[in-house]
């Protein structure tokens, strides 16, 4: 591939700094060679005029899940086969990339080890994406389907997104299925979640269970995710036992105690809290005719996690940015972009929640030398945009203000 360089533009270069121009960005070989003011131009280079626009590091959401589902069945949606799920997830993700999502992260499926490789085959128009594959859960725990036959649920494909497994053994078994089909993390869930159905104030995993999972992981270097939905005043025992574990994030924890605070931080644990989803529930929660007990908790859940934010900033825990969009009519992907919205309209300014979508979500995978930030050296992953994001997160939503998304500098999506 030859030189490319970007001209004319603002650049938003993720490092915390802000927007500067106009200048340019050349890309050779995939990565960033140049950017600033002065950018020297090769011969033969193609070159991208973006006068008026700005360019972005492109966006990571670090949790949404590929579930491939049509409306909001979730048990018609379960018992359907996952080579479905995967026609439906392979289209979608086109739409998460015109979104200037260049990175993903699946946070359980039955069909994303599956649309990942058919993206880095080339295959599939997508993000980069990392992956969990099944979401790993005791029997009975969270995202078990207790409706369904047991012994339709155990074993290691089962209806729904989920692998059950119970002792040391058979939760090292399940880890070590999903990295053998490509998983890059492991998920498993601590506590209850925010779905009547699922509410628990902990989850019956011991410690030695939750340890073979971090083993099993931390041996390929993939992280340890562990679910867990805490509303105000409620236990926070189930993080604690997944942070002593060796968890590397918690996923939502929307209400954390200062204790549990601490000791994520001494620990290093990422805090990945998703409020998009819950935002999008209770502002459709009347057209798509939600249970208004689940409503109320989503409710509950935003309120915790606005209480939760200042507190997690004066302890100092590190924090990522996900979606947690499934795909269903409340959460359409494509539309991730809503959680940085809401974000800001709880407590994040917009350079904090631009900053976290993208350095900050490269710094939590670990890929930060290569990701999130443009600055040379790093790999040319990026998008421009009609309009400040600075100014207003919201106009990120707007997809005819993305002209270009490129990914390792090459065009993938192009819009006049
Ligand atoms: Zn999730």
């Amino acid at each position: 591939m030859g030189a490319t360089a970007i001209t004319n533009a603002s650049i938003f270069d993720g490092t915390g700094a802000e927007p500067y121009g106009p200048a340019g960005i050349l890309i050779e070989d995939q990565r960033i060679t140049a950017v600033g003011a002065e950018v020297e131009i090769p011969e033969g280079a193609e070159v991208i005029d973006a006068a008026g626009a700005h360019v972005l590091p492109g966006l990571i959401d670090a949790h949404l899940h590929l579930f491939g589902i049509p409306g909001y069945d979730f048990i018609s949606w379960a018992m359907e086969s996952p080579m479905l799920h995967a026609i439906r997830s392979a289209i979608e993700v086109q739409e998460i990339l015109g979104a200037g999502f260049t990175l993903i992260r699946d946070c359980g499926s039955d069909n994303s080890l599956q649309v990942k490789r058919a993206i880095e085959e080339g295959k599939v128009n997508g993000p980069r994406m990392r992956a969990v594959g099944r979401f790993i859960a005791e029997t009975g725990g969270i995202p078990d389907l207790p409706f369904i036959r047991l012994e339709w649920m155990q074993g290691p494909e089962p209806p729904g997104f989920v692998r059950l497994a119970d002792g040391v053994g058979e939760v090292a078994k399940a880890a070590r299925e999903q990295i053998r089909g490509g998983a890059t993390d492991i998920k498993m869930g601590v506590t209850g979640g925010i779905d009547p159905s699922f509410i628990r104030a902990e989850s019956a995993w011991t410690g030695a269970e939750i340890e073979a999972a971090a083993h099993v992981a931390h041996n390929v270097g993939a992280l340890l995710s562990c679910h867990s939905n805490t509303l105000i005043g409620e236990s926070c025992i189930g993080m604690q036992r997944a942070i002593q574990a060796g968890a590397d994030s918690i996923e939502h924890g929307y209400w954390i105690d200062d204790e549990t605070l601490e000791m994520m931080a001494t620990h290093g644990v990422t805090w990945n809290p998703n409020v998009g989803y819950l935002s999008r529930a209770v502002e459709r929660a009347d057209d798509l005719g939600l249970n208004p007990v689940y409503v109320e908790r989503c409710r509950m859940a935003l309120d915790s996690y606005a209480d939760t934010l200042p507190r997690s900033r004066s302890i100092g825990v590190k924090r990522a940015i996900g979606s947690d969009f499934l795909g269903t009519p409340a959460d359409p992907h494509g539309e991730e972009a809503y959680e940085l919205e809401v974000q800001t309209r709880l407590g994040l300014s917009n350079m904090d929640a631009l900053v976290t979508a993208t350095r900050g979500n490269a710094e939590f995978f670990g890929i930060d030398d290569d990701f999130g930030t443009l600055e040379v050296g790093k790999v040319a992953d990026l998008f421009i945009l009609d309009g400040n994001p600075l100014d207003d997160v919201r106009i990120l939503q707007e997809r005819h203000r993305i002209k270009r998304v490129m990914v390792g500098g090459e065009t993938r999506i192009t819009r006049p």
